[in-house]
């Protein structure tokens, strides 16, 4: 097997996962793409997502073209791997008996030996990053110990553990040297960290010590989680010249019995005085969000609520997904799917309109304003880029017009705000500056 292409579905840290296992596959002269545009290998792996109905149909359909795709002889085997091998091994080992390998979340040395290969654990920190050069995520944990009761993860990926301060600085060091600019920190909750290793929240210091790498200039926040939120981080957030304006923050909801259904651990009252600490003591910080719409029992006047709150608390970005009912979660075992689809549907469309005009207003009031713009790419013409308040895949970007300039990747320039729109911004960059 000296060819392997990995497609990476789900999340982010999925993609670590696939990257760690690649750099693994590399450093023993196997050939290693992720999501190459066409597959074309002696063996395709697939790192599959179980989230939610939806990734788990995603998933199962990936394998079923890779079938197809073997029987046209462009890959010789299929392997398949993550989330939806853990949550689902043996129906799936069952439904489809073309497949010989399955491999769950952590079988990253089963994998290899598979191949006649083995774990080199020297190479743990020295990952190979798929992201574009300047970008990359770092992992800080595995696992959650939460037990929100609509969710499937700590039943697919264990109980929470935090990776070393120690390994994550070696980790993050090696990433700058290979040109990493943007560091964008994930974890099933991130605000969680160090507290298995060290019974404290570890989030603050490990960002101190993170800033200390020379060549990272941004380092972003993903999945912080409300309840007994971390309040040290913010005085380090405002002091920090590295870390971005920017805090990536899931609610799901904010009517009291819905949030006492998703067992939350935190009610209406709190989230709110939460948010508006944060943005006390973080000024101009940009908030993203996710709600969920459709919970069992919830209603009009509950999901009333919710566009009520974000009229008033404004949250720069919003991600917002329809219930889904999943088997073996809390809520799926002892709830009834009591939201008809058609409602949950309605109500995600209005929440997103909603969201539309509140990202639009935000957006205007960036014209004319000159903001830093970390530049990703070159398309059609015109350079592509994203302001602090925007994270890679999730967020908007800028579309910048050349006048004859050249950008490079991963650089950071002063861009003045021209245009804007629900989800884009337009903006030019200043003639003299370097
Ligand atoms: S914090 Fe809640 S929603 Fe997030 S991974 Fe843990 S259990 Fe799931």
């Amino acid at each position: 097997m000296r060819k392997v292409d990995i497609i990476n579905l789900g999340c982010s840290k999925n993609l670590v996962d696939s990257e760690n296992l690649m750099t693994q596959l590399r450093s023993q002269g196997v050939t290693v793409r992720i999501d190459p545009e066409r597959v074309q290998a002696d063996l395709l792996l697939i790192n599959t997502c179980g989230f939610i109905g939806d990734a788990k149909e995603e998933s199962i359909n990936t394998i079923l073209q890779a079938i197809e795709a073997r029987r046209s002889g462009r890959v010789r085997e299929i392997r398949v791997m993550g989330c939806l091998v853990e949550r689902h091994g043996y129906e799936l080992q069952e439904n489809i008996p073309e497949i010989t390998h399955w491999y769950g979340v952590n079988d990253e040395s089963k994998i290899l030996a598979d191949l006649g290969l083995k774990l080199n654990p020297e190479i743990l920190n020295q990952r190979i990053h798929s992201t574009p050069g300047h970008y990359a995520y770092l992992k800080v944990s595995e696992g959650c110990d939460r037990n929100c009761s609509f969710c499937a993860i700590p039943m697919i990926r264990g109980k929470h553990h935090s990776k070393s301060i120690g390994e994550l600085t070696a980790e993050a060091s090696w990433l700058a040297a290979q040109g990493v600019k943007e560091l964008i920190l994930i974890a099933q909750d991130l605000t969680y960290y160090g507290l298995d290793i060290e019974r404290k929240q570890l989030l603050p210091e490990l960002v101190k010590q993170l800033e200390q790498i020379e060549g990272i200039e941004w380092i972003r926040l993903h999945y912080a989680y409300p309840a007994k939120f971390p309040m040290e981080l913010l005085k380090v957030m405002r002091n920090s010249e590295k870390v971005c304006s920017y805090l990536d923050i899931p609610l799901q909801h904010i009517a009291d019995p819905v949030l006492k259904a998703m067992n939350r651990g935190i009610n209406s009252a709190e989230t709110r005085k939460l948010i508006e600490k944060i943005r006390k003591e973080v000024p101009g910080v940009a908030l993203r969000t996710t709600f969920l719409v459709g919970f069992p029992g919830e209603r009009d006047e509950d999901f009333k609520q919710l566009l009520g709150f974000m009229s008033d608390y404004r949250f720069e970005r919003v991600g917002a997904f329809a219930y889904s009912h999943e088997e073996g979660t809390l809520a799926g075992e002892t709830l009834t799917d009591s939201i008809p689809d058609k409602v949950k549907q309605q109500r995600l469309k209005e929440l997103m309109e909603l969201q539309e005009d509140i990202s639009l207003k935000f957006n205007k009031g960036l014209v004319g304003r000159t903001i830093p713009v970390i530049i990703d790419r070159e398309e059609g013409g015109m350079i592509i880029g994203r302001t602090p308040y925007d994270s890679p895949e999730v967020d908007q970007e800028v579309m910048i017009g050349k006048n004859g300039r050249e950008f490079v990747g991963g650089t950071i320039h002063p861009i003045i705000i021209t245009d804007a729109t629900e989800y884009d911004l337009y903006g030019s960059p200043i003639i003299n500056a370097g």
